[in-house]
Formats: C-alpha cells, sequence, structure tokens
C-alpha cells in the first residue's frame, strides 16, 4: 500500500500546489523512494483536451496518449516517474464512469449518489493511480471552499480514515503582507484550516505562502489556531531565481524529513541529494551568453498557453549557460509586409496551433527564417506551416496549403490521410491505422532517423519516441517534389508511412518536427533539438553561421 500525501489549496487560487508537490516529490525521489503524483480536477470536462489553452493553459499530452492537466507537465519535470492516463482524473471523468456503471446496472438498482458512489470511484482512481508507489502525492485542483471539489475532499477524508498512518493532509495557504499595517496577517490561513475542519479534515503540514520568512511567533500563532504542529507549520517563499530552486528551499525547511517521519520510513531511505537541482540553477543564473528567440503564435500572451515549450527553451540553454529570451510575437500581426519585428532576433520558433487565424503570419515568418539563414524550428502546426511555405516559395506550386485552412486547395501538402487523394482519383490508406484520419493522433511514437541528417546528429541514436497530438498529415504525393528541391525527410514513422521531421540540410538550422518535444524535454536532461536549437541561435548572434539567403 502507497503512503499518500493529499495536497489541498486555500484562500486564493494559483498557489503553485502543483509546482510544491512536484518539487516535494523530487526530494523524496532524491532519498530513494518510489514516487508519482496525481492531479484530481474538479471540473466537469472529462479531460482537458477540449479546453481552450486561453482559459485553461496548455493541454499536456502523456506519453500513453492522455490529454492532461499542464502540472503533469511539472511532475514530469521533476521526477523520473512518466505520467500517464491514470494521472489525472477530472469530475467529468468521474461521474461519465459513475454514470456508465449505471446504465449497465452495475448498481444492481441502487439509488446511486454522490456518498458514496462518486466518493468510491474517486477512492478506487487514487488507489490504482498509486498502486506499486511508495508514496503518491495526490493533488486536489481548485481552492477548498469550493463547490465542485467537495465530493473529492470527501473521498480524500475517507481515504485519510482508510490509510490511517499512510495518509498525510498537506495544505497551502496564503499569508499575505499589508504593507500600510507592516504586518503579515494569518487569519486567512486560520479560516481556510478552519473550512478544511468543517469537513473533517485535519492538515498535518501547512505550507504558508508568503513573502517573509514566518518568525517563531507568527508559526506559533498559526500552530495554535490550526491544531498543526508548529514544526510543520512551514513558510514557502517565493522561489529566489527559478522554479528549479523550489526542491532546495523546501529541504532547507524540512518538508521531506515532516513526511518521513510521518510515514515511518526512515528505515527506508537515504539522504537527500540534490546536487542536479543546483546544477541547473546554477546553470540558469550564471549564465555566460544571452539570445534572443521569436516564438511567433497564437496564444502568446498567455503564458500558460506554451509552459512546456517556455521550459523546454529555458533547458535548451542550459549546456552551454545561454539565457533564453523568448519575444512572444502574435502571428497575425506578421500577415502583411511587414515582418521588421523579426530583424535582429537569433532563432525563430512557430509552435503548435489550431486553425485559420494568424496561419498566414506564421507562413511569413518562416519564410524569413528560411530566407536570411535564421535558425528555425517548427513544432506540429509548425511544421506543417513550414511545409506549406516550402511548397509555395521553392517548389512553386501555388495556392498550396493545409486543408485545416483550404479544403479545396489546389495542393493539399498537409492533410487528414484520407484526404490524401492520388492522380487517379484514389484515396491512399495506411494499411493498418487507416483510421488515424479524422482523429487525433496522441501520444508517443517510434520515428527512424535518416542517416546522415542533421536530427541524426543532434538525437545521436536513429530511434527515438516522441509526442504527438494533432490530426493533420505530411501528404505523401508530395514527397517526391519536396526531396528533390532540397528538403530532406529525415524523420519517418516506422512504417514509414508518416513523416514525422523535415530539414534543410542548405540552411544553416532549419528543422521542423510533427511531434512535441517540449513534452520531454526536462531540466536536467534537456532535449537535443532544443539544444541544438538554442545553441544555433549563439552561433547565428556570433556570426558563425553562414549569412544570406539559402539558395535551393
Ligand atoms: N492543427 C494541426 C493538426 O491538427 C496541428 C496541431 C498541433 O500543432 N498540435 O494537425
Amino acid at each position: 500500500m502507497a503512503s499518500l500525501v493529499f495536497v489541498t489549496g486555500g484562500v486564493v487560487s494559483s498557489l503553485g500546489k502543483g509546482l510544491s508537490a512536484a518539487a516535494l516529490a523530487a526530494i523524496l525521489e532524491s532519498r530513494g523512494l518510489k514516487v508519482t503524483l496525481v492531479k484530481l480536477d474538479p471540473y466537469i470536462n472529462v479531460d482537458p483536451g477540449t479546453m481552450s489553452p486561453f482559459q485553461h493553459g496548455e493541454v499536456y499530452v502523456t506519453d500513453d496518449g492522455a490529454e492532461t492537466d499542464l502540472d503533469l507537465g511539472h511532475y514530469e519535470r521533476f521526477v523520473r516517474t512518466r505520467m500517464g492516463q491514470l494521472n489525472n482524473c477530472t469530475s467529468g471523468r468521474i461521474y461519465s464512469n459513475v454514470i456508465a456503471k449505471e446504465r449497465k446496472g452495475d448498481y444492481l438498482g441502487a439509488t446511486v449518489q454522490v456518498i458514496p458512489h462518486v466518493t468510491d470511484e474517486i477512492k478506487d482512481w487514487v488507489r490504482r493511480a498509486s498502486e506499486g508507489y511508495d508514496v503518491a502525492m495526490i493533488e486536489i485542483g481548485g481552492t477548498v471552499g469550493d463547490i465542485e471539489s467537495l465530493p473529492f475532499l470527501e473521498a480524500i477524508r475517507q481515504l485519510g480514515v482508510e490509510y490511517g498512518k499512510n495518509a498525510m493532509f498537506m495544505h497551502l495557504t496564503l499569508v499575505p503582507y499589508l504593507r500600510a499595517a507592516n504586518e503579515i496577517k494569518t487569519k486567512p490561513t486560520q479560516h481556510s484550516v478552519k473550512e478544511l475542519r468543517s469537513i473533517g479534515i485535519q492538515p498535518d503540514i501547512l505550507l504558508c505562502r508568503s513573502e517573509f520568512e514566518l518568525t517563531e511567533a507568527e508559526r506559533e500563532k498559526i500552530a495554535l489556531f490550526t491544531n498543526v504542529p508548529k514544526k510543520a507549520v512551514i513558510t514557502a517563499l517565493d522561489a529566489r531565481n527559478c522554479i528549479y530552486d523550489i526542491p532546495k528551499m523546501l529541504f532547507d525547511e524540512g518538508l521531506d524529513d515532516l513526511i518521513v517521519e510521518g510515514f515511518g520510513l526512515e528505515d527506508k531511505v537515504g539522504e537527500a541529494n540534490l546536487d542536479d537541482w543546483l546544477e541547473v540553477v546554477d546553470r540558469m543564473v550564471n549564465t555566460r551568453h544571452e539570445v534572443t528567440v521569436a516564438m511567433v503564435g497564437k496564444y502568446v500572451e498567455h503564458h500558460d498557453a506554451y509552459k512546456s515549450l517556455t521550459e523546454a527553451l529555458v533547458h535548451g540553454g542550459l549546456r552551454q549557460r545561454i539565457k533564453v529570451n523568448i519575444l512572444r510575437l502574435e502571428s497575425e500581426d506578421l500577415d502583411g509586409n511587414d515582418l521588421s519585428m523579426l530583424e535582429g532576433v537569433d532563432a525563430v520558433l512557430v509552435p503548435g496551433g489550431f486553425g485559420e487565424r494568424g496561419f498566414e503570419g506564421k507562413v511569413n515568418a518562416i519564410r524569413f527564417a528560411r530566407e536570411n539563414g535564421v535558425p528555425y524550428l517548427g513544432i506540429c502546426y509548425g511544421m506543417q506551416a513550414a511545409a506549406v511555405e516550402f511548397a509555395r516559395s521553392v517548389c512553386g506550386l501555388e495556392g498550396a496549403n493545409t486543408t485545416e485552412i483550404d479544403p479545396s486547395t489546389a495542393h493539399n501538402v498537409i492533410g487528414l490521410i484520407t484526404e490524401w487523394v492520388d492522380a487517379s482519383g484514389n484515396v491512399e490508406h495506411r494499411d493498418e491505422k487507416s483510421d488515424l484520419g479524422g482523429t487525433m493522433r496522441l501520444g508517443g511514437q517510434e520515428c527512424r532517423l535518416r542517416e546522415g541528417s542533421m536530427a541524426r546528429r543532434l538525437y545521436g541514436q536513429e530511434i527515438v519516441r516522441e509526442r504527438h497530438r494533432h490530426r493533420y498529415e505530411f501528404n505523401n504525393r508530395y514527397r517526391d517534389v519536396f526531396q528533390k528541391n532540397g528538403m530532406v525527410l529525415s524523420g519517418l514513422s516506422m512504417d514509414e508511412t508518416l513523416v514525422e521531421i523535415i530539414e534543410l540540410p542548405e540552411h544553416p538550422w532549419f528543422l521542423a518536427c510533427q511531434f512535441h518535444p517540449e513534452f520531454t524535454s526536462t531540466p536536467r536532461d534537456g532535449h537535443p533539438l532544443f539544444t541544438g536549437f538554442i545553441e544555433a541561435a549563439l552561433r547565428e548572434q556570433q556570426g558563425e553561421l553562414p549569412r544570406g539567403v539559402a539558395q535551393l
């Protein structure tokens, strides 16, 4: 049976529950424990796959193809355990399971109710997700007091009783500083714990988000009012330099010991070793170079919409201590002829995306990068746009497009598999998974890299596994004309039916992939494509890349 740490939040949202849970998990992992993390989200969507990035931030995709909350990205960046379908669960998923069971008659005529049927379903999920681990951190989305989260809180209360000493409750709260009074205020924390206790949950640990270290007296006061031992009232200051500081900060407050002692795991664990994290922070803080990457997308102002991507770009600079500045450009602003915004940037990136708005701006930005020898990395939609640009400008295929935008284009260089009509009017099918067309290709798949290509050199291996989230594909009918014009198809699916990576050998650094490498980049290991890209940006800045138009 795994030991469970339930992580709740109070007072306000955005206190960084996910990051705190992930950072704590990182310390526990470094002490030799097998750790996993689970996010329970109270909203009714069955998963975040259908939610707009504007509202909910990025949709994070796991290797097994789950579309999940972006907190799972934090989890994977902080611990070695890989996340999957079981690591994220919403109210919608729980209710749809319960309703499906009810329809099948599984409840044998009982009146189906929130307690016990919904709560049982939640408890069951937590048990399954934590199986096989020493410690599972179970994060409850939202804030205590929300109507939506009540069934989850009731379920974890019950699990607390069931697991006894193998369950702990950690509550994050805000301890605000009032400038006018020159005082920090503990009252919101008292109220938030009171709220939690009114539904039967007594926290074991309080993580108090505060701008200042809490004094002994303040911790004592909070302890007195909340029934939490003083040593378990912990100050969680804002991260000093970057989020990768947090494991060390929580370790300095003794948080991991509270968990280890609480569960009686002393004999099972070693000392924490946070050298990796200190190294990451050192590389991030003590930089030697600085580059600027233009990120041309649709939701650029909404930082959470590209969470994994911005992290991956930062990781890409760590090997050579390069600070990465991201110039966020709305692709719509590049729809016209004025591309002056791109002058002087060291590299251009077009990330994943959907729909028509701003697509031509992306195509224009790619043309700029290709013609001026500026390093370019295209991801998913960014590869599709690169293919469209190349088809129009280099292959002379006028009006080339993706059918996502123009279903009747003369040259559907990007389309649904079912639309790859050959010259005689036959639809080309992949032998096995021909029903992929019209649905999302999701999750990790293997890809073979072409000998002698830049991709192969960067990865240093022949077969790589990367994660997908898209419907449209490169149309195989155009392979020949692309290759004749100098585009190398450097990554293909294992059965060779799908194009995964394209690159231009005559350009200093031009590579685009159909998958999302940002989901597998971590601060400790980076990712070969991002490291290669950022280091190319530095060479571009230092004038080492050949300038001028790559003549094709
Ligand atoms: N809209 C494109 C597709 O569905 C690309 C998706 C993406 O960039 N994730 O294929």
